[in-house]
Protein backbone atom coordinates (compact mmCIF):
# COMPACT_ATOMS: atom_id res chain seq x y z
CA UNK A 1 0.00 0.00 0.00
CA UNK A 2 2.92 2.53 0.62
CA UNK A 3 4.62 1.38 -1.88
CA UNK A 4 1.50 2.45 -4.58
CA UNK A 5 1.09 5.81 -2.77
CA UNK A 6 4.35 6.61 -2.83
CA UNK A 7 4.39 5.71 -6.61
CA UNK A 8 1.42 8.17 -7.41
CA UNK A 9 2.80 10.74 -5.15
CA UNK A 10 5.89 10.62 -7.63
CA UNK A 11 4.09 10.76 -10.50
CA UNK A 12 1.99 13.46 -9.45
CA UNK A 13 5.22 15.14 -8.19
CA UNK A 14 6.76 14.18 -12.17
CA UNK A 15 2.66 15.57 -13.57
CA UNK A 16 3.70 18.88 -11.45
CA UNK A 17 7.04 19.59 -12.33
CA UNK A 18 6.40 18.93 -16.45
CA UNK A 19 3.07 21.59 -16.53
CA UNK A 20 5.47 23.72 -14.44
CA UNK A 21 8.28 23.03 -17.02
CA UNK A 22 6.04 23.31 -19.89
CA UNK A 23 4.62 26.33 -18.74
CA UNK A 24 7.86 27.62 -17.85
CA UNK A 25 8.55 27.22 -22.05
CA UNK A 26 5.41 28.21 -23.26
CA UNK A 27 6.11 32.02 -21.29
CA UNK A 28 9.60 31.75 -22.59
CA UNK A 29 9.59 30.35 -25.77
CA UNK A 30 6.14 31.13 -27.05
CA UNK A 31 6.92 35.21 -26.79
CA UNK A 32 9.20 36.73 -28.79
CA UNK A 33 10.21 40.17 -28.83
CA UNK A 34 11.80 42.20 -31.58
CA UNK A 35 12.36 46.19 -32.59
CA UNK A 36 10.51 46.13 -35.79
CA UNK A 37 7.35 43.26 -36.89
CA UNK A 38 6.92 42.91 -40.38
CA UNK A 39 3.66 41.60 -41.65
CA UNK A 40 3.78 39.77 -45.13
CA UNK A 41 7.05 38.89 -46.69
CA UNK A 42 6.08 40.37 -50.16
CA UNK A 43 8.63 42.50 -51.98
CA UNK A 44 7.37 45.52 -49.81
CA UNK A 45 8.27 43.74 -46.57
CA UNK A 46 11.25 41.93 -47.61
CA UNK A 47 12.57 45.29 -49.27
CA UNK A 48 11.06 47.37 -45.93
CA UNK A 49 13.20 45.05 -43.66
CA UNK A 50 16.51 45.54 -46.01
CA UNK A 51 16.30 49.27 -45.06
CA UNK A 52 15.73 48.68 -41.70
CA UNK A 53 18.79 46.04 -41.02
CA UNK A 54 20.74 49.09 -43.36
CA UNK A 55 19.79 51.88 -40.89
CA UNK A 56 19.93 50.09 -37.42
CA UNK A 57 22.25 47.11 -37.39
CA UNK A 58 21.94 45.77 -34.17
CA UNK A 59 17.73 45.64 -34.20
CA UNK A 60 16.01 42.85 -34.18
CA UNK A 61 13.67 42.69 -36.89
CA UNK A 62 11.46 39.54 -37.65
CA UNK A 63 8.49 38.94 -40.89
CA UNK A 64 5.61 37.00 -40.24
CA UNK A 65 4.48 34.90 -43.13
CA UNK A 66 1.34 33.12 -43.30
CA UNK A 67 2.33 31.04 -46.43
CA UNK A 68 5.07 28.29 -46.56
CA UNK A 69 7.15 30.58 -48.62
CA UNK A 70 7.78 33.76 -49.83
CA UNK A 71 6.12 34.90 -53.62
CA UNK A 72 2.76 32.92 -52.78
CA UNK A 73 1.01 36.00 -53.81
CA UNK A 74 1.57 39.08 -56.15
CA UNK A 75 5.01 39.57 -55.84
CA UNK A 76 5.62 36.20 -57.31
CA UNK A 77 2.87 36.43 -59.61
CA UNK A 78 2.93 39.39 -61.88
CA UNK A 79 4.25 40.32 -65.27
CA UNK A 80 7.55 40.48 -64.34
CA UNK A 81 8.13 43.97 -65.68
CA UNK A 82 10.89 46.48 -64.82
CA UNK A 83 8.82 49.74 -65.47
CA UNK A 84 9.93 52.79 -66.31
CA UNK A 85 7.75 55.33 -65.08
CA UNK A 86 6.00 57.46 -67.69
CA UNK A 87 2.96 56.63 -67.14
CA UNK A 88 2.53 58.60 -64.27
CA UNK A 89 1.83 62.45 -63.36
CA UNK A 90 5.30 63.95 -61.83
CA UNK A 91 3.59 64.71 -58.57
CA UNK A 92 2.47 61.06 -57.80
CA UNK A 93 5.10 58.92 -55.19
CA UNK A 94 4.59 56.17 -58.25
CA UNK A 95 6.86 59.05 -60.59
CA UNK A 96 8.93 59.26 -57.77
CA UNK A 97 10.00 55.80 -57.07
CA UNK A 98 9.74 53.97 -60.47
CA UNK A 99 12.84 54.97 -62.68
CA UNK A 100 14.97 54.96 -59.96
CA UNK A 101 13.37 51.45 -58.44
CA UNK A 102 14.18 49.97 -61.94
CA UNK A 103 17.64 50.71 -62.09
CA UNK A 104 17.82 49.75 -58.04
CA UNK A 105 16.42 46.20 -59.48
CA UNK A 106 18.24 45.95 -62.02
CA UNK A 107 21.42 46.68 -60.15
CA UNK A 108 20.41 43.63 -57.32
CA UNK A 109 19.54 41.51 -60.39
CA UNK A 110 23.02 42.07 -61.91
CA UNK A 111 24.98 41.76 -58.11
CA UNK A 112 23.48 38.35 -57.51
CA UNK A 113 23.77 37.18 -61.04
CA UNK A 114 19.37 36.84 -61.34
CA UNK A 115 18.25 36.86 -64.93
CA UNK A 116 17.49 40.14 -66.74
CA UNK A 117 16.29 40.87 -70.09
CA UNK A 118 16.87 44.42 -71.05
CA UNK A 119 14.49 44.61 -74.03
CA UNK A 120 12.76 47.60 -73.91
CA UNK A 121 8.69 48.47 -74.66
CA UNK A 122 7.04 50.41 -76.84
CA UNK A 123 2.84 51.59 -76.35
CA UNK A 124 1.04 51.32 -79.54
CA UNK A 125 -1.91 53.51 -80.94
CA UNK A 126 -5.07 51.20 -82.11
CA UNK A 127 -7.02 54.22 -83.62
CA UNK A 128 -6.25 57.80 -84.22
CA UNK A 129 -7.70 58.88 -80.68
CA UNK A 130 -5.05 57.29 -78.70
CA UNK A 131 -2.41 59.10 -80.44
CA UNK A 132 -3.06 61.85 -78.20
CA UNK A 133 -2.08 59.82 -74.78
CA UNK A 134 1.13 58.62 -76.68
CA UNK A 135 1.60 62.46 -76.59
CA UNK A 136 0.56 62.73 -73.06
CA UNK A 137 3.12 60.08 -72.04
CA UNK A 138 5.93 61.13 -73.87
CA UNK A 139 5.41 64.72 -71.87
CA UNK A 140 5.02 62.82 -68.22
CA UNK A 141 8.24 60.77 -68.93
CA UNK A 142 10.55 63.69 -69.28
CA UNK A 143 8.63 65.36 -66.40
CA UNK A 144 10.36 61.94 -64.57
CA UNK A 145 13.17 62.08 -66.07
CA UNK A 146 12.87 58.79 -67.77
CA UNK A 147 14.13 57.80 -71.13
CA UNK A 148 11.31 57.45 -73.60
CA UNK A 149 10.93 58.44 -77.55
CA UNK A 150 8.14 58.96 -79.99
CA UNK A 151 9.01 56.68 -83.00
CA UNK A 152 7.16 57.12 -86.20
CA UNK A 153 5.54 53.87 -87.75
CA UNK A 154 8.58 52.95 -89.63
CA UNK A 155 11.16 53.39 -86.74
CA UNK A 156 8.52 51.10 -85.03
CA UNK A 157 8.62 48.21 -87.92
CA UNK A 158 12.41 48.71 -88.33
CA UNK A 159 12.09 47.26 -84.67
CA UNK A 160 9.69 44.12 -85.54
CA UNK A 161 7.86 44.56 -88.51
CA UNK A 162 4.43 42.62 -86.90
CA UNK A 163 3.75 45.61 -84.52
CA UNK A 164 0.59 47.37 -85.44
CA UNK A 165 0.35 50.96 -84.64
CA UNK A 166 -1.52 54.21 -86.02
CA UNK A 167 0.96 56.83 -87.01
CA UNK A 168 3.43 56.74 -84.22
CA UNK A 169 4.51 54.82 -81.05
CA UNK A 170 6.36 55.66 -77.67
CA UNK A 171 9.30 53.45 -76.76
CA UNK A 172 10.80 53.05 -73.99
CA UNK A 173 14.56 51.32 -73.60
CA UNK A 174 14.76 51.13 -69.93
CA UNK A 175 11.84 48.72 -69.26
CA UNK A 176 12.76 45.48 -68.47
CA UNK A 177 12.09 41.66 -67.24
CA UNK A 178 12.78 40.09 -64.37
CA UNK A 179 11.82 36.78 -62.90
CA UNK A 180 10.00 37.56 -60.00
CA UNK A 181 9.92 34.21 -58.03
CA UNK A 182 13.92 34.22 -58.31
CA UNK A 183 14.17 38.01 -57.04
CA UNK A 184 11.99 37.01 -54.42
CA UNK A 185 13.63 34.19 -53.71
CA UNK A 186 17.00 35.95 -53.14
CA UNK A 187 15.28 38.33 -51.55
CA UNK A 188 14.53 36.32 -48.80
CA UNK A 189 17.87 34.83 -48.52
CA UNK A 190 19.25 38.25 -48.21
CA UNK A 191 17.13 38.87 -45.60
CA UNK A 192 17.99 36.11 -43.67
CA UNK A 193 21.88 36.29 -44.29
CA UNK A 194 21.49 39.72 -42.26
CA UNK A 195 19.85 38.34 -39.52
CA UNK A 196 15.97 39.21 -40.04
CA UNK A 197 14.03 36.15 -38.88
CA UNK A 198 11.52 35.24 -40.83
CA UNK A 199 8.45 33.04 -39.58
CA UNK A 200 6.88 31.16 -42.53
CA UNK A 201 3.10 29.52 -41.74
CA UNK A 202 2.83 32.08 -39.76
CA UNK A 203 -0.45 34.25 -39.80
CA UNK A 204 -1.32 37.30 -37.96
CA UNK A 205 -4.60 36.66 -36.06
CA UNK A 206 -4.90 39.94 -33.98
CA UNK A 207 -3.46 42.08 -31.67
CA UNK A 208 -3.71 43.43 -28.30
CA UNK A 209 -1.29 46.61 -27.49
CA UNK A 210 2.37 45.54 -28.52
CA UNK A 211 1.30 41.88 -28.78
CA UNK A 212 0.22 40.10 -31.72
CA UNK A 213 -1.08 36.99 -32.16
CA UNK A 214 -1.10 34.39 -34.52
CA UNK A 215 -1.78 30.88 -35.39
CA UNK A 216 1.64 29.59 -33.41
CA UNK A 217 2.86 32.01 -31.19
CA UNK A 218 2.73 35.39 -29.49
CA UNK A 219 5.11 38.46 -30.76
CA UNK A 220 5.89 41.58 -28.96
CA UNK A 221 7.21 44.53 -30.59
CA UNK A 222 8.29 48.05 -30.91
CA UNK A 223 7.01 49.14 -34.23
CA UNK A 224 4.88 46.96 -36.27
CA UNK A 225 4.76 47.59 -39.94
CA UNK A 226 2.04 45.91 -42.10
CA UNK A 227 2.51 44.82 -45.35
CA UNK A 228 -0.08 41.88 -45.85
CA UNK A 229 -1.07 43.06 -49.32
CA UNK A 230 -4.68 41.62 -49.91
CA UNK A 231 -4.82 41.58 -46.51
CA UNK A 232 -3.66 45.16 -45.48
CA UNK A 233 -6.63 46.90 -45.22
CA UNK A 234 -8.19 43.96 -42.52
CA UNK A 235 -5.07 44.64 -39.96
CA UNK A 236 -5.13 48.08 -40.64
CA UNK A 237 -8.76 48.05 -39.33
CA UNK A 238 -7.40 46.16 -36.63
CA UNK A 239 -5.45 48.78 -35.56
CA UNK A 240 -8.04 51.45 -35.76
CA UNK A 241 -6.98 53.17 -38.64
CA UNK A 242 -8.26 53.45 -42.68
CA UNK A 243 -11.83 52.64 -41.96
CA UNK A 244 -12.53 54.74 -44.77
CA UNK A 245 -10.82 52.43 -47.28
CA UNK A 246 -11.27 48.45 -48.25
CA UNK A 247 -9.42 46.71 -50.99
CA UNK A 248 -11.00 44.99 -54.48
CA UNK A 249 -9.33 42.26 -55.25
CA UNK A 250 -8.71 42.67 -59.27
CA UNK A 251 -7.80 39.21 -61.53
CA UNK A 252 -5.01 39.42 -64.31
CA UNK A 253 -5.13 36.30 -66.34
CA UNK A 254 -2.33 35.53 -68.44
CA UNK A 255 -1.96 32.87 -71.61
CA UNK A 256 1.00 31.80 -73.09
CA UNK A 257 1.89 32.08 -76.63
CA UNK A 258 2.93 28.54 -77.91
CA UNK A 259 3.47 29.46 -81.55
CA UNK A 260 7.35 31.12 -82.15
CA UNK A 261 8.28 33.38 -79.05
CA UNK A 262 10.74 35.26 -81.04
CA UNK A 263 7.86 36.73 -83.25
CA UNK A 264 8.49 40.05 -81.14
CA UNK A 265 11.51 40.15 -78.82
CA UNK A 266 10.02 43.74 -77.18
CA UNK A 267 7.18 44.26 -74.61
CA UNK A 268 4.12 45.21 -76.85
CA UNK A 269 1.50 47.70 -74.60
CA UNK A 270 -1.59 49.13 -75.89
CA UNK A 271 -2.23 53.30 -74.76
CA UNK A 272 -3.96 52.73 -71.24
CA UNK A 273 -7.29 53.85 -70.59
CA UNK A 274 -6.26 56.96 -68.11
CA UNK A 275 -9.34 56.74 -65.72
CA UNK A 276 -7.81 53.50 -64.21
CA UNK A 277 -5.04 52.00 -62.64
CA UNK A 278 -4.61 48.73 -65.16
CA UNK A 279 -2.43 49.15 -68.29
CA UNK A 280 -4.44 46.68 -70.69
CA UNK A 281 -3.58 43.79 -72.07
CA UNK A 282 0.17 43.30 -73.45
CA UNK A 283 2.55 41.09 -74.65
CA UNK A 284 5.12 41.05 -72.15
CA UNK A 285 8.65 39.10 -73.19
CA UNK A 286 9.78 37.01 -70.23
CA UNK A 287 13.35 36.51 -69.07
CA UNK A 288 13.44 32.64 -70.21
CA UNK A 289 12.36 34.55 -73.73
CA UNK A 290 8.70 33.03 -73.54
CA UNK A 291 6.08 35.29 -74.72
CA UNK A 292 3.10 36.01 -72.44
CA UNK A 293 -0.43 37.97 -73.14
CA UNK A 294 -2.41 39.17 -69.97
CA UNK A 295 -3.44 40.39 -67.33
CA UNK A 296 -6.82 41.00 -67.54
CA UNK A 297 -8.07 42.95 -64.90
CA UNK A 298 -11.59 41.66 -63.54
CA UNK A 299 -12.82 42.42 -60.47
CA UNK A 300 -12.40 38.84 -58.34
CA UNK A 301 -15.16 37.32 -56.24
CA UNK A 302 -12.98 36.94 -53.03
CA UNK A 303 -9.34 37.79 -52.59
CA UNK A 304 -7.18 35.03 -52.92
CA UNK A 305 -9.16 33.99 -56.27
CA UNK A 306 -6.65 32.35 -58.01
CA UNK A 307 -8.59 29.39 -59.79
CA UNK A 308 -11.58 27.39 -59.32
CA UNK A 309 -13.06 27.52 -55.91
CA UNK A 310 -9.66 27.60 -53.75
CA UNK A 311 -9.43 29.67 -50.67
CA UNK A 312 -13.28 30.30 -50.94
CA UNK A 313 -14.43 32.99 -48.70
CA UNK A 314 -18.34 33.98 -47.90
CA UNK A 315 -17.97 36.99 -46.63
CA UNK A 316 -15.32 38.25 -48.21
CA UNK A 317 -17.50 37.62 -51.61
CA UNK A 318 -20.22 39.23 -49.71
CA UNK A 319 -18.48 42.11 -49.58
CA UNK A 320 -17.02 42.28 -52.62
CA UNK A 321 -20.14 41.87 -54.64
CA UNK A 322 -21.46 44.56 -51.96
CA UNK A 323 -18.80 47.14 -53.01
CA UNK A 324 -18.66 46.26 -56.79
CA UNK A 325 -22.49 46.71 -57.32
CA UNK A 326 -22.52 49.99 -56.06
CA UNK A 327 -19.66 50.48 -58.51
CA UNK A 328 -21.34 49.60 -61.28
CA UNK A 329 -24.71 51.00 -60.67
CA UNK A 330 -22.90 54.56 -60.16
CA UNK A 331 -20.04 53.67 -62.91
CA UNK A 332 -17.54 55.37 -60.99
CA UNK A 333 -14.52 55.49 -62.80
CA UNK A 334 -16.23 53.64 -65.83
CA UNK A 335 -16.21 50.74 -63.69
CA UNK A 336 -19.29 49.11 -65.71
CA UNK A 337 -17.55 49.93 -68.96
CA UNK A 338 -14.69 48.03 -67.28
CA UNK A 339 -16.84 45.20 -65.90
CA UNK A 340 -17.87 44.78 -69.73
CA UNK A 341 -14.86 44.64 -71.28
CA UNK A 342 -13.40 42.63 -68.65
CA UNK A 343 -15.68 39.98 -68.70
CA UNK A 344 -15.38 39.34 -72.20
CA UNK A 345 -12.02 38.18 -71.34
CA UNK A 346 -13.01 34.85 -69.67
CA UNK A 347 -13.53 34.22 -73.39
CA UNK A 348 -10.21 33.01 -74.35
CA UNK A 349 -11.23 33.66 -77.83
CA UNK A 350 -11.28 37.65 -76.81
CA UNK A 351 -7.80 37.28 -75.43
CA UNK A 352 -6.85 36.36 -78.62
CA UNK A 353 -8.24 38.80 -80.19
CA UNK A 354 -6.72 41.52 -78.44
CA UNK A 355 -3.40 40.13 -78.73
CA UNK A 356 -4.24 39.98 -82.75
CA UNK A 357 -4.69 43.78 -82.41
CA UNK A 358 -1.52 44.57 -80.97
CA UNK A 359 0.99 41.95 -83.62
CA UNK A 360 0.56 40.68 -86.87
CA UNK A 361 1.13 36.95 -87.71
CA UNK A 362 -0.58 35.59 -84.32
CA UNK A 363 -0.99 32.32 -84.40
CA UNK A 364 -3.99 30.86 -82.60
CA UNK A 365 -1.87 29.18 -79.99
CA UNK A 366 -1.76 29.95 -76.52
CA UNK A 367 -2.45 27.78 -72.76
CA UNK A 368 -3.03 29.41 -70.02
CA UNK A 369 -0.74 30.38 -67.23
CA UNK A 370 -1.22 31.60 -63.04
CA UNK A 371 -3.66 34.22 -62.61
CA UNK A 372 -2.19 37.53 -60.04
CA UNK A 373 -4.12 39.12 -58.18
CA UNK A 374 -4.13 42.77 -57.63
CA UNK A 375 -5.02 44.80 -54.29
CA UNK A 376 -6.41 47.88 -55.39
CA UNK A 377 -7.36 50.22 -52.76
CA UNK A 378 -10.62 51.92 -52.64
CA UNK A 379 -12.31 55.11 -51.36
CA UNK A 380 -15.74 53.88 -49.56
CA UNK A 381 -16.74 57.33 -49.65
CA UNK A 382 -16.02 58.62 -53.09
CA UNK A 383 -16.11 55.29 -54.59
CA UNK A 384 -12.83 56.12 -56.17
CA UNK A 385 -9.53 53.68 -56.81
CA UNK A 386 -6.99 55.01 -55.52
CA UNK A 387 -4.13 55.38 -57.74
CA UNK A 388 -1.23 56.19 -55.85
CA UNK A 389 1.01 54.13 -53.31
CA UNK A 390 -0.58 54.39 -49.90
CA UNK A 391 0.60 54.39 -46.66
CA UNK A 392 -0.75 55.64 -43.26
CA UNK A 393 0.49 54.95 -39.59
CA UNK A 394 -0.93 55.11 -36.05
CA UNK A 395 0.38 55.04 -32.85
CA UNK A 396 3.92 52.51 -32.88
CA UNK A 397 2.77 50.89 -36.25
CA UNK A 398 2.55 51.93 -39.94
CA UNK A 399 0.37 50.25 -42.58
CA UNK A 400 1.44 49.94 -46.66
CA UNK A 401 -2.39 50.02 -47.73
CA UNK A 402 -2.05 50.32 -51.84
CA UNK A 403 1.48 48.75 -52.94
CA UNK A 404 -0.10 48.85 -56.80
CA UNK A 405 1.42 48.03 -59.92
CA UNK A 406 4.91 49.27 -60.27
CA UNK A 407 5.25 48.32 -57.00
CA UNK A 408 7.70 45.54 -57.43
CA UNK A 409 9.87 47.64 -59.63
CA UNK A 410 10.02 50.88 -57.38
CA UNK A 411 9.71 48.65 -53.69
CA UNK A 412 13.55 49.64 -53.17
CA UNK A 413 12.83 53.31 -52.84
CA UNK A 414 9.74 52.78 -51.92
CA UNK A 415 10.70 50.73 -48.98
CA UNK A 416 13.03 53.76 -48.11
CA UNK A 417 10.09 56.20 -48.20
CA UNK A 418 8.27 53.73 -45.56
CA UNK A 419 11.17 54.24 -42.99
CA UNK A 420 11.14 57.60 -43.66
CA UNK A 421 7.55 57.44 -42.44
CA UNK A 422 8.20 54.99 -39.40
CA UNK A 423 11.19 57.64 -38.60
CA UNK A 424 9.14 60.74 -38.99
CA UNK A 425 11.32 62.13 -41.80
CA UNK A 426 8.82 63.07 -44.07
CA UNK A 427 5.18 63.98 -43.78
CA UNK A 428 2.39 61.98 -45.36
CA UNK A 429 1.65 65.19 -47.41
CA UNK A 430 2.15 63.36 -51.08
CA UNK A 431 -0.40 61.13 -50.73
CA UNK A 432 -2.98 63.37 -49.46
CA UNK A 433 -1.98 65.43 -52.38
CA UNK A 434 -2.58 63.22 -55.05
CA UNK A 435 -5.30 61.62 -53.22
CA UNK A 436 -7.32 64.96 -53.87
CA UNK A 437 -5.88 65.48 -57.27
CA UNK A 438 -7.48 61.60 -58.13
CA UNK A 439 -10.68 63.00 -56.87
CA UNK A 440 -10.77 65.90 -59.49
CA UNK A 441 -10.15 62.85 -61.97
CA UNK A 442 -6.17 64.65 -63.14
CA UNK A 443 -4.21 61.81 -62.42
CA UNK A 444 -3.48 58.40 -64.05
C1 LIG B 1 -1.32 40.44 -62.30
C2 LIG B 1 -0.31 41.41 -61.76
C3 LIG B 1 0.68 41.94 -62.59
C4 LIG B 1 1.62 42.85 -62.10
N1 LIG B 1 2.65 43.26 -62.90
C5 LIG B 1 3.63 44.03 -62.38
C6 LIG B 1 4.77 44.34 -63.14
O1 LIG B 1 4.93 43.90 -64.27
N2 LIG B 1 5.70 45.17 -62.60
C7 LIG B 1 5.56 45.67 -61.33
O2 LIG B 1 6.43 46.44 -60.91
N3 LIG B 1 4.51 45.35 -60.57
C8 LIG B 1 3.56 44.51 -61.04
N4 LIG B 1 2.50 44.14 -60.27
C9 LIG B 1 2.39 44.69 -58.92
C10 LIG B 1 3.28 43.98 -57.94
O3 LIG B 1 3.30 42.60 -58.13
C11 LIG B 1 2.75 44.30 -56.53
O4 LIG B 1 2.58 45.69 -56.45
C12 LIG B 1 3.69 43.85 -55.43
O5 LIG B 1 4.07 42.53 -55.63
C13 LIG B 1 3.02 44.03 -54.07
O6 LIG B 1 3.85 43.45 -53.11
P1 LIG B 1 3.36 43.24 -51.62
O7 LIG B 1 4.53 42.83 -50.84
O8 LIG B 1 2.62 44.47 -51.17
O9 LIG B 1 2.22 42.13 -51.70
P2 LIG B 1 2.28 40.53 -51.73
O10 LIG B 1 3.27 40.03 -52.67
O11 LIG B 1 0.85 40.09 -51.90
O12 LIG B 1 2.76 40.15 -50.29
C14 LIG B 1 1.93 40.22 -49.14
C15 LIG B 1 2.27 39.04 -48.26
O13 LIG B 1 1.54 39.17 -47.04
C16 LIG B 1 1.16 37.86 -46.63
N5 LIG B 1 0.05 37.97 -45.68
C17 LIG B 1 -1.20 38.40 -45.95
N6 LIG B 1 -1.96 38.34 -44.83
C18 LIG B 1 -1.14 37.89 -43.84
C19 LIG B 1 -1.34 37.61 -42.45
N7 LIG B 1 -2.52 37.78 -41.85
N8 LIG B 1 -0.29 37.13 -41.73
C20 LIG B 1 0.94 36.93 -42.32
N9 LIG B 1 1.17 37.16 -43.64
C21 LIG B 1 0.14 37.64 -44.38
C22 LIG B 1 0.80 37.17 -47.93
O14 LIG B 1 0.84 35.77 -47.80
C23 LIG B 1 1.86 37.72 -48.88
O15 LIG B 1 2.99 36.87 -48.98
C24 LIG B 1 1.55 43.24 -60.74
C25 LIG B 1 0.59 42.68 -59.90
C26 LIG B 1 -0.32 41.76 -60.38
C27 LIG B 1 -1.28 41.12 -59.45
Amino acid sequence: MLFVKMFVFYINMIKMYELLLFRGVKVQENVKNYDYLIIGAGVIGLTISLELRKRHPNSTIAILEKETNVAFHASGRNSGVLHAGFYYTSDSLKAKFTAIGNKKMKEFCKEHNLKLKECGKVVIAKNKSEINTIHELYKRGLKNGVDVKIISKKELKEINKDIKTVDIALYSPSTASIDPKEVMYKLREVAENKKIEIFLNTSYNSHKDNTVYTNNREFKFKHLVNCAGLYADKIAHNFNIAHNYTLIPFKGIYLKYNGDPNLVNIHVYPVPNLKNPFLGVHFTKTVDNELKIGPTSMAAFWRENYHGVKNFNISEMVEILSQTSKLFVLNSFGFRDLAFEEFKKYNPAFMIEEAESLLDNVENDFISKPAGIRAQLLNKTTKELIMDFKVEKAKNSTHVLNAISPAFTSSFPFAEHVVNIIENKVENKVENKVENKVKNKEVL
